[in-house]
């Protein structure tokens, strides 16, 4: 009986540990993940559930759910937004050769509780028409008298903002940053609007000339409508003292929950996807690059060229977003 007993056990760890269905929590939608997390389990058999919802609800839901979890890994988009699910204490670290080998320093967490798996700039559009690409240079310079009532924004109420403007308190410290971001909000031709694309529509309608904007959404518009006259920049490409060190890349990544009930299987999952032929569909499927600098960019975005990142690691746009959200209300960035 006793040794019935013990087999059976034994069964039941067995079985766990080898058909573990993982489960992911994901704020990226359904079409940008099925296709992947499909080809995992047709390549190693195992099952990979997945909710999707906002990052605010799924990181609470984390919380409330506790050791009781049945997620196994979270997935979101911007530094920001993992740094903060590290710092809740809902990730746990991870060490990996695979994952230190596949993918750059900078876009990963320190202390390995997140891992960036593609890449998103966001970096300088303009009209093409009316610009000149001699004209851009950096960042900072959006801030110059050359662009009064010719920039748009998007609203400072967005990630992607709150984290370039964190990059740059890293880099260039706060008073510099502060005359930067004044400089922008002093030559905006349109108050900030509530999405990339908007500003990319301003610029056609000519209500203004430069804007910043994700990668990704560049290559969506302009996928649908190819004549429209817009081009991007790549800015701080030969970075001085003081300035951005390259453009602002953010990413895409995941961590393993801090009660994930199967952390082996999970990373392995996400050492497959630091690799062919995962990297470069997980970053094609949303017009992204892959962040494993070993994997090539799909046709269209590689069609932009090639650009320098700024190295600094990511976790200070997490680390300095409150900052950059006071810094930029103080300076009327809406
Ligand atoms: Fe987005």
């Amino acid at each position: 009986m006793r040794t019935a007993l013990l087999a059976l056990l034994l069964l039941g760890i067995c079985t766990r540990s080898l058909a573990a269905e993982l489960t992911v929590y994901s704020s990226r939608i359904e079409d940008l993940i099925k296709p992947i997390f499909g080809r995992y389990t047709a390549e190693t058999g195992t099952p990979i559930r997945f909710i999707t919802d906002k990052e605010g609800p799924l990181l609470q839901r984390l919380r409330a759910e506790g050791a009781s979890t049945p997620a196994d890994l979270l997935l979101t988009v911007d530094a920001g937004n993992l740094w903060q699910a590290a710092q809740l204490g809902l990730l746990q670290p991870v060490q990996s050769e695979v994952l230190a080998a596949n993918l750059p320093a900078h876009l990963r967490d320190p202390e390995g509780r997140w891992f960036g798996l593609s890449i998103r700039a966001r970096t300088v559009v303009y009209h093409s028409g009316r610009v000149q690409p001699g004209a851009l240079s950096t960042y900072e310079a959006l801030g110059d008298a050359r662009w009064k009532d010719r920039l748009c924004l998007r609203t400072s109420k967005k990630v992607y903002n709150q984290s370039l403007v964190a990059m740059m308190l890293a880099e260039l410290g706060p008073q510099r940053t502060e005359a930067v971001v004044a400089g922008w909000v002093g030559n905006l031709a349109a108050p900030p609007f509530a999405s990339d694309n908007e500003v990319m529509e301003a610029i056609v309608a000519g209500r203004c000339d430069v804007g910043l904007v994700n990668t990704y959404y560049y290559g969506r518009l302009m996928r649908q409508r190819p004549e429209l006259p817009l081009k991007l920049f790549w800015p701080n490409q030969d970075p001085a003292e003081g300035e951005l060190g390259g453009v602002h890349v953010n990413v895409s990544g995941m961590g393993v929950t801090t009660h994930s009930p199967h952390p082996e299987a999970a990373v392995k999952f996400l050492e497959w996807l630091s690799q062919r032929p995962a990297q470069a569909l997980f970053a094609g499927l949303n017009l992204e690059f892959p962040a494993n600098p070993a994997v090539e960019a799909d046709a269209i975005t590689a069609n932009w060229g090639t650009f320098t990142q700024d190295p600094v690691n990511l976790a200070e746009a997490g680390r300095r977003q409150a900052e950059a959200v006071r810094l930029m209300d103080r300076v009327g960035y809406r």
